[in-house]
């Protein structure tokens, strides 16, 4: 697929039923492209299994048919691209860029003495184990594949929030790129995909910009010639108690507007409300 001037996609996960907020994300994403008469894409990010609900996906794309969205192409299904996730983990293992490690989510919160509930930073102790010692390892636990980082300082201007600078070594450290169980890890994925798709704009909620530095640098390993991804990242719709909304929690979801007897208009009109556009 080749690079347009605007390519822009929708990348939902179908562990439940999209609530409001994820609804207006996909409109904004929308627009977005079709104000620049660009291309939209739909891909559904399935390769976390054990959160996919059976059935969401199809709901999914029910549910943004109803709002009055289109695509172009065929949907995408992570699921089914496996082998594309494989051939860029190679290429990262090529680069001598990846290692396996060992760590239980527990030993790198001590490791690290993290404060309680945040994300610790990888301390690096699987990041040198000898042959002998992974070797060992292995016949104890399944590996996670890590990629390592050195500190690089990571900058874009998101076109919503401004300039957003990172030093991954203080922020994350080197993260995982293949979990323990098997499944390959969202950010890689996520920049596969955006690459191969011929993705130019990333328009998505706020609560991903933490992830952006890691996508940002796993593309510049995987294809520094292709020019940088435009990023937007936009607002996330509170609810009524001034909360963020979470599928788990059984925020509003379109099947619940529409049972009340509203409409998508309605909906559209009441998110264009949202955003100050009325
Ligand atoms: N699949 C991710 C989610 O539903 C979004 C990925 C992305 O837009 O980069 O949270």
């Amino acid at each position: 697929m080749t690079r347009s001037t605007y390519t822009g996609r929708y990348a939902p996960s179908p562990s439940g039923d999209l609530h409001l907020g994820n609804l207006r994300t996909a409109l904004l994403a929308w627009l977005h492209a079709r104000l620049h008469q660009g291309q939209f894409l739909l891909r559904i990010e399935d390769l976390d299994t054990p959160r996919v609900v059976e059935g969401s996906a199809d709901q999914i794309l029910r549910d943004l048919e109803w709002l009055g969205l289109d695509w172009d192409g065929p949907v995408v299904y992570q699921s089914r691209r496996t082998d594309l996730y494989q051939a860029a983990l190679d290429e990262l293992q090529g680069q001598h860029r990846v290692f396996e490690c060992f760590c239980s989510r527990k030993d790198i919160q001590a490791a690290a003495s993290a404060p309680h509930g945040k994300t610790a930073v990888y301390p690096g102790t699987c990041a040198r184990l000898s042959r002998a010692a992974r070797m060992r390892k292995r016949n104890i636990k399944a590996p996670a594949i890590r990629v390592r980082v050195d500190n690089e300082k990571i900058e874009f201007r998101d076109q919503c929030y401004g300039l957003y600078q990172e030093w991954l070594g203080e922020s994350c450290g080197d993260f995982v790129v293949k979990r323990s169980d098997g499944l390959f890890a969202y950010q890689l994925a996520v920049v596969v995909d955006d690459l191969e798709q011929g993705v130019t704009d990333v328009v998505r909620g706020v609560d991903l910009i933490e992830s952006t530095a890691r996508q940002i640098y796993l593309a510049q390993l995987l294809a520094p010639q292709q020019p940088p991804i435009r990023y937007t990242h936009v607002p996330l719709l509170l609810d009524p108690d001034g909360r963020r909304m979470a599928k788990r929690d059984g925020s509003a979801s379109a099947a619940q507007w529409r049972e009340s007897g509203k409409t998508a208009e309605a909906l559209v009109s009441q998110f264009a409300g949202s955003l100050g556009l009325l």
